[in-house]
């Protein structure tokens, strides 16, 4: 019988925040996800400022934190960068990396995201590496070529025992902060694609995390998270609002019981 899977919630704060709002966000966000947190995962990726405010308030709540990005270097002359090892100073265990937002307005290629990923793990970070295609990608018919090829370039540079510590987060990029989130349907035959390659590669991928992310709200996400390859979400403007965030981490705890 294969293991079950945990459930993961993580909220990507993207360029928001300031540091009185940021203030009473984590505080209702440790004193509600703390006791989810135990049954799932739970974490939040906010901008590198913020990195000593959440690593004070979040201490010893289980709530994880990290960046929402990371430079391909460890050190040098690379103005404006940030090395996973300078956020996991800060007590960051988590990186997103590829997410489209950074693909289509910095050109990151999957080359560029899949040594990021890699950057992340020789730190000690989790990557959550995003992959998704666009609405045209979608219409034209070729999802799959696109994130097959996205997740193929992150597997084609690590070992297998460092892919086993990657997470996947399915992203289709018409669904991002559009208010129009993939259909449960949609996101489940994307997700079982994409646990099929993992499982291509070696058999033990098949365990890798796979969260969903694009519009989750409180209302779609127990029926996303209730489908058999979606382990979770990445969580945008619900992140945002403490209710709704911790509304989509009761409906990751329910969804993980009735498994
Ligand atoms: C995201 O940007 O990662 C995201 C999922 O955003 P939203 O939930 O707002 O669609």
């Amino acid at each position: 019988m294969s293991k079950q899977r945990v459930k993961w919630v993580v909220g990507n704060w993207k360029m928001h925040g300031r540091l009185a709002e940021n203030a009473s966000l984590l505080q209702s966000v440790a004193q509600g996800a703390g006791a989810v947190a135990e049954a799932i995962r739970v974490g939040v990726c906010v901008p590198t400022p913020y990195l000593a405010q959440v690593q004070s308030q979040l201490a010893g709540n289980p709530v994880a934190w990290g960046v929402q990005d990371i430079s391909t270097y460890t050190h040098g002359a690379y103005t404006g960068e940030v090395a996973a090892e300078m956020a996991a100073e800060f007590g960051a265990t988590l990186a997103i990396v590829g997410h489209s937002e950074r693909r289509a307005y910095h050109a990151e290629t999957s080359e560029l995201v899949a040594s990021k990923a890699r950057r992340a793990l020789d730190a000690g970070l989790t990557p959550i590496v995003c992959i998704g295609e666009t609405l045209a990608e979608r219409e034209a018919g070729t999802t799959e070529a696109v994130v097959g090829a996205q997740l193929d370039a992150v597997l084609s540079l690590l070992s297998v025992d460092e892919a086993a510590r990657i997470v996947v987060a399915y992203e289709p990029v018409w669904a991002i902060g559009t208010g129009k989130s993939a259909t449960a349907e949609q996101a489940q035959e994307v997700h079982a694609f994409l646990r099929a390659r993992l499982a291509k590669k070696d058999a033990s991928l098949a365990g890798v995390a796979l969260l969903y992310g694009g519009s989750v709200k409180p209302d779609n996400a127990l029926t996303l998270f209730g489908q058999p390859d979606i382990d979770g979400g990445l969580i945008g403007g619900a992140s945002l609002k403490s209710e709704d965030f911790l509304a989509i981490c009761a409906a990751a705890k329910a969804a993980s019981e009735a498994r």
